[in-house]
């Protein structure tokens, strides 16, 4: 058996030589941080974090000693990874970054599934949804790397994450360095000359890769979670130890190996461009996908979210110290893309007899089926998934469209797994929101998504504990995306060395980084640009914020 404590990279070998460890005074405040590391932990839930402060001693432990906003918000209905992503550096929601799912659909697509994928440039001849081409053209508004290098063009952008939309999410178009996981191991765009950092790191997960991992050790604080839950076809969850055969890439994306290998390739990235030790504050993003793929292939609250979290905290502390060694005054910021609930199965046994999954007959085609019956028409009639956007064919002639809108309106509202049905002309008419993000309607929500261009003619939202997964022995069991606060309620954490530390309970969204970000970095946004706020980091009268 493997010891969780065994680091499963070792940090300081594969980023180059040990560097003697500098003394680092703590900055004065005034004087901004040269390197800005921006972490995000896909589907790191409030709940999770809620549930595993306690036991973290390491990286997270460090996090929570800086500045906390335990009760941060994926405001949006949008609880994807790419507009979860997207939101977290550029202050903006889904309605001003363009940014409203991870696929969307574009009526006037030549592709015969009309999908669009969030990170893609359809344009290049021959993609297609599933073969796509990544790029940041989707993207409409600046991240925080823009921001920095349009003020000082000697200011560097650095992104290293396990998913390609979201090193693009968080790094924007002008990125010096990105690279994420392409399935075998870390890729960038077209034509992108490898890092030594990048090489070695390749070489190493090659080498990991190869090997079969033997099962972790379950630590003390994990044994309560340890309880098979079946979930049909003889299969079951919740007591997995991350036992690997060689060369199994699925297997290790779904991993802390994954996670290891990206704050591995981050550091030894931060040594070999000096990041921070240049004329200007750099950004490094950090995007760790670990912790939703074994979400969604395991739910959260069974043996295996338990050992990866403690991995991730372990894995984070030697980030850190690599960091620490360089001598260079950081700010880290930790937040996650989205949250995530657990599989039904187990929350069932758990306390809410109500969990359940999408009934198979919610979806588009068969909607769109039983709507043309009605009306007498013939073809596709709507286009879209089982929540989320759903969009009227566009050979459906002019004359048809308002009664087609109103007939599949009709059948979605009668749906007893369908809690609202907002229609494009609704949302259109709504403004942004501007409560705090805990006292949005559901209404509310799909506004912050709803982007005229590209948005659907209808929005569906699922009753709260529907997993719109109706199959969960196909690979995923569990996963994210609705409106509800499972789904939206995320940490927020600032470190920097230095720093007073303080817990702030009242709500705050992502969309607050950015801004918050520009203010420790003295980097001004005209007004009406975004859609966040800057909070104050500040534990004492001083502030970060400009004047309001
Ligand atoms: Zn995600």
């Amino acid at each position: 058996m493997r010891r969780l404590t065994a680091a499963l990279f070792c940090l300081s070998a594969l980023a180059g030589s040990p560097v003697a460890a500098q003394s680092v005074t703590p900055a004065p405040a005034a004087t901004p941080p040269k390197l800005i590391v921006a972490i995000s932990v896909d589907q790191l839930g409030g709940d999770l974090f809620a549930g595993y402060r306690q036991h973290f001693a390491g990286g997270m432990a460090r996090m929570q000693s800086g500045v906390v906003f335990a009760d941060g918000y994926q405001a949006q209905s949008a609880t994807e990874t790419c507009p979860g992503h997207s939101t977290l550096l550029t202050g903006s929601y889904p309605a001003r970054s363009g940014i409203i799912a991870n696929d969307w659909i574009d009526p006037a697509s030549p592709r015969a599934d009309k999908t669009i994928y969030c990170a893609e440039d359809e344009r290049v001849p021959g993609s297609t949804s599933r073969n796509y081409t990544v790029s940041p053209v989707h993207l409409k508004v600046p991240t925080l790397g823009d921001r920095l290098k349009a003020a000082n063009p000697a200011s560097r952008t650095v992104a290293v994450s396990g998913k390609d939309r979201s090193a693009v999410m968080m790094a924007g178009p002008n990125a010096d360095q990105i690279w994420w996981w392409g399935g075998q191991g870390f890729v960038s765009y077209a034509g992108r000359a490898e890092p030594a950092a990048v090489t070695r790191g390749n070489a190493a997960v090659a080498t990991r890769l190869a090997a079969a991992q033997p099962p972790l050790t379950l630590p003390e604080q994990c044994r309560s979670r340890d309880r098979a839950i079946d979930i049909g076809g003889g299969k079951t969850v919740g007591t997995g130890r991350f036992a690997r055969e060689a060369g199994d890439a699925r297997a290790f994306r779904a991993s802390p190996e994954l996670d290891a290998s990206v704050l591995a390739i981050a550091a030894a990235l931060v040594q070999e461009m000096k990041l921070g030790s240049g004329a200007a504050t750099d950004v490094l993003t950090v995007g760790l996908a670990a912790t939703d793929y074994v979400g969604h292939t395991y739910g959260n609250q069974g043996t295996e979210m338990c050992l990866n979290l403690l991995s991730l905290d372990r894995d984070l502390a030697g980030f850190f110290a690599v960091l620490d060694r360089t001598g260079v005054d950081y700010m880290v910021v930790l937040s996650a893309d989205h949250g995530g609930h657990d599989l039904p199965e187990r929350v069932r046994m758990q306390g809410f007899a109500d969990a359940q999954r999408v009934d198979p007959a919610l979806n588009p085609v068969a909607i769109g089926e039983a709507v043309a019956r009605d009306l007498g028409l013939t073809g596709r009639v709507l286009w879209g998934g089982n929540s989320g956007d759903l969009w009227l064919d566009p050979a459906i002639p002019a004359k048809d469209r308002a009664r087609v809108l109103a007939a599949a309106v009709a059948r979605l509202s009668a749906h007893p797994q369908v809690e609202s049905v907002l229609t494009r002309e609704q949302l259109s008419a709504m403004p942004m929101p501007t409560a705090s993000p805990e006292r949005w309607t559901i209404a509310d929500r799909a506004r912050a998504t709803f982007h005229a261009e590209r948005s659907g003619d209808l929005f569906i939202a699922l009753k709260q504990r529907v997993t719109p997964i109706a199959d969960p022995t196909g690979g995923y069991v569990a996963t994210h995306g609705s409106v509800w606060d499972y789904d939206r309620w995320v940490p927020i954490l600032f470190w920097r060395r230095g720093m007073p530390a303080f817990e702030q309970p009242l709500p705050i969204a992502t969309v607050d980084i950015l801004p918050t970000l520009a203010g420790v970095l003295a980097l001004p946004i005209p007004a009406g640009e975004i859609d966040g706020v800057c909070r104050d980091l500040d534990a004492g009268a001083g502030t970060n914020c400009p004047a309001q």
